[in-house]
């Protein structure tokens, strides 16, 4: 008896085992789908859950996200990383209500058009909720298909996407689309995982390249390495008689955009002398550990200084500032390394003394 076609063990695959009661999976529509594709783009299903969860509570409609604020958007995205995602996807939804009455479109190349939405996102949009069939290639499915057919080299090289893109069109069935999308993308995700395929139980064994040399790990190919750079920056805690802290917004473009943060203060320059020219009197310091957040293009060594200044200046340059309340927090779209910042101060005493631990460092 011959082996059933590729697509045909993967729905048999799907119906068996694949997930069927993520939030995104009930209620399909449209919007539900990109949002969830949207969260999932270099984060796991399990932190995405709570984050979709609260997202869909508080926008049940595209119409609902695009008519909110955008600081809000970013404070139900606090966590999720990769903040353009976030503000793309609050633009994207104002294109949908402002040129598609609120409906997102339903072709391929439409939905390609949007803010943040590529041509995977967009057939995962065209398949799962409007049925059609439309090949999706996210890091998953790259996967299994670069294993199967032993596709050598890295996919952000042109002439390998493009050779993984032929064979996601070519095994894209034309009917039950929308379960085939969910089963490959289930498939890389939980059979023919990057480290440890379970080869043993995958319905691709039989004709998977990889499988038969041996070699599964090796696919797809690495991406050719190079050492980050490092940068090294202070961040300034400013806090006032009330115990509120100084936040400032980030311009929208660059790290962070839009988010806010403390300001921030090159390292050879000495804090208290600059927050006193610039904010008002000192009254005492505290340096912080320092730690390292690392960015996909640069690792940024931080350095937290807490400062308690003698009164809230009444100037504070140009960007919008906001004095934060640790212990009655507002709803703002914070950096990571802000929000937990703000986390531990809100730990400490604001009527305790702080005490300087080390001496403001300043580069000869
Ligand atoms: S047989 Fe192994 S390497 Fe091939 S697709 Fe299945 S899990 Fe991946």
């Amino acid at each position: 008896m011959s082996t059933p076609s590729f697509s045909a063990r993967v729905l048999k695959w799907f119906d068996k085992h694949g997930r069927k009661h993520l939030p995104w999976q009930q209620d399909i529509n449209a919007y539900r789908v990109w949002l969830s594709e949207i969260m999932l783009q270099q984060t796991q299903v399990a932190t995405v859950i709570p984050y979709f969860e609260r997202f869909t509570a508080r926008f049940p409609t595209v119409k609902a996200l695009a008519a909110a604020p955008i600081d809000e958007v970013l404070h139900l995205w606090t966590g999720l990383g990769y903040y353009a995602r976030a503000r793309n996807l609050h633009k994207c939804a104002q294109i949908v209500v402002k040129n598609h009455g609120g409906e997102f479109p339903v072709t391929v190349e439409e939905l390609a058009e949007l803010p943040g939405i590529g041509r995977s996102t967009a057939g995962a949009i065209a398949s799962i909720a409007y049925h059609q069939r439309a090949a999706i290639l996210d890091g998953n499915v790259k996967r299994v298909l670069a294993r199967y057919h032993a596709v050598e080299g890295w996919p952000g090289q042109t002439d390998v996407v493009n050779r993984l893109w032929e064979l996601a069109e070519q095994y894209t069935p034309k009917s039950r689309a929308n379960h085939y999308t969910q089963a490959m993308m289930d498939m890389g995700a939980t059979l023919c995982t990057r480290s440890k395929p379970k080869c043993e139980i995958c319905p691709l064994r039989e004709g998977c390249i990889a499988y038969a040399q041996g070699n599964p790990q090796e696919y797809p190919g690495k991406k050719p390495k190079k050492a980050l750079p490092e940068k090294s920056v202070q961040l300034l805690m400013l806090r006032n008689s009330a115990g509120d802290l100084l936040l400032q917004q980030r311009p929208a473009q660059g790290i962070w955009g839009g988010l806010w943060s403390f300001p921030e203060l090159a390292m050879d320059v000495a804090a208290d002398d600059y927050v006193s020219d610039h904010f008002g009197e000192v009254v005492e310091h505290e340096v912080w550990d320092s730690y390292r957040h690392t960015f996909s293009h640069y690792h940024l060594d931080i350095t937290p200084v807490l400062i308690q200044l003698a009164k809230s200046p009444q100037t504070i340059g140009e960007a919008a500032t906001h004095w934060y309340n640790p212990h009655q927090p507002d709803a703002l779209g914070l950096a990571a390394p802000v929000k937990k910042l703000l986390e531990k101060l809100a730990q400490l005493d604001p009527r305790a003394s702080i005490k300087p631990i080390a001496k403001l460092r300043r580069k000869s």
